[in-house]
């Protein structure tokens, strides 16, 4: 079986759909999501494991470049936004140093963090793993308790769907990804964080994001997705566009433990992956 096939076997999508063909229908005829089964793909199309994520991705009216939103510094959302520091202060001072670290200084910053109140609750901290000169970055939300127990982000049942998925675009934990998360610490009963939480972490996955310098950051679920585009915009419209952090591509996706609980939309994030996937080459076509 080969690449394309096992991922769609990983997100349960028993028929594989292959692209409609431009102008053979009006736009509103099929959803921009096009989600709609068809018939099997021809051979050719899965000789190649990713070749067909060009054909797949074809199906999107714009192409990638007039879809970018430039929202590095988008305004800020009323939740979760943490608010800048004022210059001079101990956070701003923070910040700035945090946003100077080499990468041994910042595994042992978020190491002995003690910066908000989850220090008090976490069995350890979770850092983030994989290639720090990744071509691809993934970022979720924070650790769960399986999380914290290991040290490690995305274990668990949701690790192994991410695993699949990453199988599926030719990438592995640890070869040319690297996965982190906005908060290094668990937060209790697995609540949602709170942006006191978010302002004191997030200045350690900015300066994760400046050091690997992905060509592309997959975002994974609401919660990272708002936080790092400074937005409340739900993440159904979140999808589907190329946005930007701190200069770099991000396109968002739905949270692996949200997939394994809801079938209908595994073939967006399929979608979705596709689109990260043309994202990345385009990247990597111009550098
Ligand atoms: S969640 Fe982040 S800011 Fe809070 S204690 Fe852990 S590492 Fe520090």
């Amino acid at each position: 079986m080969n690449r394309r096939a096992q991922f769609l076997e990983v997100l349960g999508i028993a028929t594989e759909w292959v692209p409609r063909e431009r102008n053979d229908a009006p736009a509103e005829a099929v959803p921009a999501t096009a989600t709609a089964p068809v018939a099997q793909a021809p051979a050719a199309a899965t000789a190649a494991p990713l070749a067909p994520v060009a054909a797949v991705i074809a199906d999107v009216a714009e192409p990638v470049s007039a879809r970018v939103k430039p929202l590095a510094r988008a305004p800020a959302a009323p939740s979760l936004v943490p608010a800048v520091p004022e210059p001079g202060s101990a956070q701003a001072d923070r910040e700035a140093a945090i946003a100077t670290m080499d990468w041994p200084a910042l595994d042992a910053a978020v190491a002995g963090c003690t910066a908000c109140g989850l220090c008090q609750t976490r069995t350890q901290t979770v850092f983030g793993v994989g290639d720090r000169q990744a071509e691809w970055m993934l970022v979720g939300e924070a650790p769960g308790e399986n999380e914290d127990l290991q040290g490690e982000p995305f274990v668990g049942q949701a690790g192994k769907l991410l695993d699949n998925m990453l199988g599926a675009l030719g990438l592995a934990r640890g070869r040319n990804v690297f996965i982190a998360n906005v908060l290094k610490c668990r937060p209790p009963g697995n609540r949602n964080p709170e942006p006191e939480e978010v302002a004191q972490c997030e200045p350690f996955l900015r300066r994760q994001i400046a050091l690997v310098r992905p060509r592309v950051i997959v975002v994974l679920g609401r919660f990272a997705a708002q936080t790092l585009l400074r937005t409340t915009t739900p993440i159904g419209k979140l999808r589907g566009t190329v946005h930007a952090y701190e200069g770099i591509p991000v396109v968002v996706t739905y949270h692996p433990a949200y997939l394994l609980r809801t079938l209908t939309d595994k073939a967006r994030a399929w979608e979705d992956l596709c689109l990260a996937r043309e994202v990345h080459d385009r990247a990597g076509a111009g550098a």
